[in-house]
């Protein structure tokens, strides 16, 4: 009875030992169990942006050719290649309209013009690029619109503008970010591959630009603006401004749904540098900084299905910079 009384006890004790055991041990699995659904679960959720940084950062030729991108919505409008060059040119008689190189892709020969304002009494340069990314169509309507402007605002007789558009023609007219062979032009301001980071390079070298602007367009709502670290902060602040005066939809978040500097603004100061240098992204902005000149890069959003809406913030940045920058500027 005693043994008994003993063993039944020593079963109890071993039981409740045995049950402690397999509790500690199903706690210790329910929290690794947890520990690896969160990590599948964020590695899920961060696989997509991962992939798109890879993608659209770290791969300078990511296609074959010219192709159309179906990783973002967008609202795409065909541009008549024809017409636009005759747009450019109609402006012969008021500017210095020139073919500056041409590509040829598929038995087909593609300008590309360089544009320059007349003007005996200017004082800065601004230099201006557009189309870099083909299927960024609005950025290509902005030029006829700011040529216009240019011959009927006065502001504009103290600066001397040059024009380059468009920098990708093969990807304006295959609707495609990528050039004729599959690259991104603003991911080679290293080694200078393909002829559109050559021309702005050479344009840089030889117009030697006060300051650039950069046309382009992305999946974000709203519009922001990018300036790289020698852009003035006043500089900053007055663009922001005009913005808000004339009531643009600022965006908040970039490219990748990384939160911006300030509501339309993309300070590219230490940080956004180094990890840029760490990383290998060569864009035009980090270019334009090696050589001592800030550059603003200009986005409106894919979304937008009103063209005319996608066209005005440019506009409005580059009446800033001209109306400001003689201002600001030491
Ligand atoms: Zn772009």
């Amino acid at each position: 009875m005693r043994k008994h009384f003993y063993y039944g006890w020593g079963g109890f004790s071993y039981n409740l030992k045995k049950n402690n055991c397999l509790n500690v041990i199903m706690n210790k699995m329910n929290k690794w169990i947890i520990f690896g659904v969160v990590i599948v679960v964020v590695a899920i959720l961060a696989f997509r942006p991962l992939q798109l940084f890879y993608k659209y950062y770290l791969t300078p030729c990511a296609a074959d050719g010219p192709e159309k991108q179906d990783d973002f919505e967008m609202h795409l409008e065909e541009i008549n290649l024809e017409s636009y060059y005759e747009s450019l040119e109609q402006f012969d008689d008021e500017f210095n309209v020139q073919v500056i190189n041409e590509v040829t892709y598929k038995d087909k020969t593609y300008p590309i013009y360089q544009i320059d304002s007349v003007n005996e009494s200017s004082q800065n340069r601004l230099l201006l690029f557009a189309v870099t990314h083909g299927n960024e169509f609005a950025s290509a309507l902005v030029i006829p619109k700011l040529l216009r402007e240019i011959g009927e605002n006065e502001v504009y007789q103290s600066w001397d503008v040059r024009i380059v558009t468009p920098v990708n023609p093969v990807g304006l007219d295959y609707q495609s970010r990528y050039n004729e062979n599959g690259c991104d032009i603003n991911r080679d301001f290293k080694d200078f591959q393909t002829l559109g980071a050559q021309i702005q390079r050479d344009a840089i070298q030889e117009f030697n630009p006060d300051i650039i602007i950069s046309l382009h367009e992305g999946p974000q709502k709203g519009f922001f603006a990018i300036s790289t670290a020698s852009v003035s902060r006043e500089l900053e602040s007055s663009i922001l401004s005009e913005l808000q005066k004339k009531e643009v939809q600022m965006a908040s978040k970039s490219f990748l749904g990384l939160p911006l500097t300030k509501d339309g603004l993309m300070h590219e100061g230490f940080i956004i540098t180094t990890a840029k240098k760490i990383f290998g992204i060569h864009t035009l902005g980090s270019y334009g900084e090696l050589q001592g000149v800030g550059v603003i890069t200009t986005e409106s959003s894919w979304f937008d299905t009103d063209a005319q809406n996608r066209i005005k913030p440019h506009m409005i940045v580059v009446e800033t910079v001209v109306n400001e920058y003689g201002k600001i500027a030491p």
